[in-house]
Formats: structure tokens, C-alpha cells, sequence
């Protein structure tokens, strides 16, 4: 478990050791800016790939806008986005590609396609001797049928795996995750971890599990079921919810304005592809309000040098995150 997602389960986020922690990390924030400016760096280490822009639930506290048109990544846009890491070398630093942002990546129709086109640039790299990025997949797994977990399980491109499992009990996983069927996640996750078991698959697999505010974020008030899956599983993070950039209106009084806090790391490390080909600056963004241009239009480097971006980094870095829209509202962890 990443010491970040440690200590956000045992220490509150008002608490002075929570905020001396958010200090310090401003750190990290400035040594990326100075790197920022460095000619020939690039300081992005994770891609999100949004393959579908829609999802089939209805999670109570997520700020997907499930008005707005649904779309899917074509195999070429897919295709242009990995030729554009492989040809510029600034970006070989992109550490792993998480296959999700909004909507749910399972439900993309042709999802065996697109993992074989990534499956073909999984080899092309290690052809020209360049390190291929990890590749972490997340899902709420309700259309995870034994078939499609034998494909992921098969494909050998997948480091990572993460299932979205909220509430604690069956109850609050069906009230919380609006849609959803308990009966039909535990036995979809159940057969995968299980099958990853018996094959000896190296996919990691863990749980992302957000839980109501006042509950604990321990395990020792969960229901049966779900102390199961954690225990067949590779690792598990807890959380309390986050307000999705200030998307979602939590009532929870978090203070938004870090004078001790500089920057936000997520800013620097980012770059998050829709499947129309747009890019945003951060995963936070699941409604499109950070766009900084258009893989179809743009070379990658100049979408990642764009004005948008960089107004936005200067801001930060002057503590001036009410100026920027996508980030006035975000407590940023
Ligand atoms: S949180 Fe995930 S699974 Fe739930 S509605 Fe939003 S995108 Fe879908
Ligand atoms: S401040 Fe919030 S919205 Fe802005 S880049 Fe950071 S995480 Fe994203």
C-alpha cells in the first residue's frame, strides 16, 4: 500500500499532521515546476485513456454528467496517442496508463480491440528498447463476466487491476452505487481473483473503496463478503469521499484555500485523453472543463505546452487556485 493512501487512512484531512504533510508536498510541486522549464522535460507520468464517456451506474457522489454525448476512443485515436509517446522522447519518463477516467472501460464494444492495438505497442516498444509504461485498468466490474476476466487475465498486458467496491455492506454498496447488484459484483470479482489465483497471473489486484463519512476506515464493521474479496485480493485503499474538483458538494466544510500548501502534483503528473481525442489537465476533470486541446489537431507536446496549462501551473504556484475554474473549488487530497 502507497504511504500517501496509509496515512490518508489513519489521518484525518483538518488535522495539523494531515496539513504539515500537504505542506511539505509542496516540495514535490516545486521541484516539478523548475523541471517544468527545463528544455526537452516533460513532467507527465500518468496518462489516463478514457475509452467510453458513459457509464451504466449512477454512483451517488460522482460528477459524471450522464447528459452529455456519448462517446467512444476509435482504434486510430488509440493508435495516435500511444505512436505520439513512442515518437517523442520527452514523454519515456510516463511511469503507468491507467485505462479509465469518467465512464466505465468495459463497456467499450470493441474493448478486446483496443487492448490488442495496446498489446501491439506494448512490443514495438520493447523492440526499440524502451520501457513500456505500466498499464493499470478500473472497474466497477458489473459487466465482468468469466469470459472478459479470463481474456484480461490472458492478455498479458495488464499490471494492474482495481475494483470499485463502496459502502462496506451489500446495503450500502447498492445504495451508494445506484444500479449496481451486489450479488452480481461479488460473483464477478469472486471468479476473477479466484481464476488470477489459479492461473498464477502477475496482475496486481486491489480494491478502490470509498465509505461514508462518518463511518471507520478500518475493515472491522464490514460485512462478511466484502472482508472476503479484500483478503483474495493483492491490496485495498479506504476512503472518505473527495468532491470530484468541487463537482459534488459534499457539505463537509473542507477548507479549499491551503495558504501552507503549494501547487497540486496531480497538475504536473497528468495528462488525461477522451475519447474524442481531447485532453484535460487532471483525472479529477470527468466533465471536460480543463481541456487543453485535441490529440487529432495537435502534436502532444504542444497540447501539453498549451497556455491553458501553463496559466494554470503559474497559478498554482503562486497560490492562486480561485483564478483557475477547473481547480477553484477542488481541496486537491
Ligand atoms: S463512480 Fe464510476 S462507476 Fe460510478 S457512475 Fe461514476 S464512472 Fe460510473
Ligand atoms: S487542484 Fe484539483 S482540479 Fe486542479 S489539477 Fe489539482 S486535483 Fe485537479
Amino acid at each position: 500500500m502507497r504511504v500517501h493512501n496509509l496515512l490518508s487512512m489513519v489521518l484525518t484531512k483538518d488535522s495539523f499532521t494531515w496539513r504539515v504533510l500537504e505542506s511539505v508536498y509542496s516540495v514535490k510541486y516545486l521541484t516539478d515546476y523548475w523541471q517544468h522549464y527545463r528544455p526537452k522535460a516533460a513532467t507527465t507520468r500518468e496518462i489516463y485513456l478514457e475509452f467510453v464517456s458513459y457509464c451504466n451506474l449512477r454512483c451517488q457522489l460522482c460528477s459524471l454528467d450522464h447528459l452529455k454525448p456519448k462517446v467512444r476512443m476509435s482504434i486510430e485515436t488509440l493508435d495516435r496517442i500511444f505512436n505520439q509517446i513512442f515518437n517523442d522522447r520527452r514523454f519515456r519518463k510516463v511511469q503507468i496508463i491507467h485505462l479509465h477516467n469518467a465512464g466505465e472501460v468495459l463497456l467499450h464494444p470493441e474493448f478486446k480491440d483496443m487492448v490488442s492495438c495496446i498489446a501491439v505497442h506494448k512490443e514495438k516498444f520493447k523492440k526499440a528498447g524502451y520501457r513500456f509504461p505500466e498499464l493499470a485498468l478500473l472497474t466497477n466490474a458489473s459487466v465482468l463476466k468469466p469470459e472478459l476476466s479470463d481474456f484480461i487475465i490472458h492478455s498479458g498486458v495488464f499490471n494492474y487491476i482495481r475494483f470499485s467496491m463502496d459502502g462496506g455492506t451489500p446495503e450500502n454498496f447498492e445504495k451508494i452505487r445506484t444500479r449496481a447488484k451486489w450479488n452480481d459484483f461479488y460473483y464477478n470479482v469472486r471468479y476473477f481473483l479466484c481464476r488470477k489465483k489459479e492461473l498464477k497471473s502477475k496482475i496486481h489486484a486491489g480494491f478502490i473503496s470509498m465509505v461514508e463519512a462518518g463511518k471507520k476506515l478500518n475493515t472491522s464493521w464490514m460485512h462478511k463478503e466484502f472482508i472476503e474479496l479484500y483478503k483474495l485480493a493483492d491490496s485495498y485503499e479506504l476512503r472518505h469521499p473527495h468532491n470530484w474538483g468541487g463537482e459534488v458538494d459534499l457539505k463537509d466544510g473542507r477548507d479549499l484555500n491551503k495558504k501552507y500548501k503549494i501547487g497540486c502534483s496531480m497538475l504536473m503528473k497528468q495528462l488525461v485523453f477522451l475519447p474524442n481525442g481531447d485532453v484535460t489537465m487532471c483525472c479529477s476533470d470527468l466533465n471536460s472543463k480543463g481541456v487543453i486541446g485535441n490529440i487529432l489537431e495537435k502534436g502532444l507536446f504542444e497540447i501539453y505546452s498549451s497556455y491553458k496549462r501553463l496559466n494554470a501551473i503559474e497559478h498554482l504556484f503562486k497560490n492562486q487556485k480561485d483564478q483557475i475554474d477547473l481547480c477553484k473549488n477542488c481541496p486537491t487530497y
